[in-house]
């Protein structure tokens, strides 16, 4: 049985998971939230939008003849990760997760954890600081019960609405960054505290390790709580798991 992969995308891994299987011949389409306003180019079919919950993914993988799920989502989007557990048990569709290791602090870095953005929102609850808070656009507005901070905002698209905190600079850009960049940044905005989601990877470490070098704390919020599934690393490790189902006719 050939292979028709539904990609869940919107990371830098499904996009190169796109370029991998587009040049292995196999079939696949890699679907987008509809969160970015230019997301980048895919060598592979790609749709925009919600399915609409767990019953409209199970449809979507139906009406689609969807063999293969690859759950290549950002490590914060717990609800389309549960979603796609859900939905591909419902329909017996063998599913993927591709994700990046966690951050772990090392020596110099000096992070204090917290659960989620609510908690994120009240350890900011305390006399001015300069942040660079680095939650992404949809999260703002979260943070303003605290506008007594200055917030540097790097986002992939300037937010569509001004930010509910009067002092803040916004910086429009995709990344990867650089360390030495970023130390840089951090030094002209005199940022003495970085909030910063545990994405992994390294296209977003550059400001962690910056605040190491400056000795700036961190405030950590850490991984949602994501359904049990198959979880691999690599791309590699996904293409594997394609060719054997491949090479099985599954
Ligand atoms: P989320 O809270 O887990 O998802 C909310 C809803 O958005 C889902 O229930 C689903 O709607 C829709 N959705 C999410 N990802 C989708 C996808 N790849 N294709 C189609 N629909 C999708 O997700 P989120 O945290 O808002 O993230 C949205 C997208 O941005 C994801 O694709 C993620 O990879 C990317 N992203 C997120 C972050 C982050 O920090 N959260 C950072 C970088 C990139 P329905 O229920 O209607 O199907």
């Amino acid at each position: 049985m050939a292979i028709n992969l539904l990609i869940l995308g919107g990371t830098t891994e499904a996009t190169a998971l796109g370029a991998a299987v587009a040049s292995a011949g196999l079939s696949g389409t890699v679907s987008f939230a509809g969160r970015v306003e230019r997301p980048k180019r895919q060598p592979l079919p790609q749709r925009v939008g919600g399915f609409g919950g767990v019953e409209g993914l199970r449809t979507y993988l139906r009406d689609n003849d969807i063999t293969h799920v690859v759950d290549a989502t950002h490590p914060f989007a717990a609800q389309m990760s549960s979603n796609a557990v859900r939905a591909c048990a419902a329909e017996n569709v063998p599913l993927i997760a591709l994700t990046r290791a966690p951050w772990r602090a090392q020596a110099g870095d000096n992070w204090t954890h917290v659960p989620d953005i609510a908690d994120a929102v009240a350890a900011l609850d305390r006399t001015a600081a300069r942040v660079m808070l680095a939650v992404g656009r949809m999260h703002l507005d979260d943070f303003a019960p605290n506008p007594q901070h200055f917030y540097l905002l790097r986002l992939v698209d300037a937010p569509s609405t001004p930010p509910a905190f009067p002092e803040h600079h916004v910086l429009v850009s995709r990344g990867p960054f650089t360390a030495q960049d970023d130390l840089a940044l951090m030094r002209d905005h005199r940022i003495d505290l970085v909030v910063s989601k545990n994405s992994g990877g390294t296209g977003a470490y550059a400001k962690i390790e910056a605040a190491r070098a400056l000795g700036v704390p961190v405030i950590m919020i850490d991984r949602p709580t994501i359904p049990d599934g198959a979880t691999v690393y690599s791309v590699a490790d996904v293409m594997a798991w394609l060719r054997h189902d491949e090479n099985r006719g599954v």
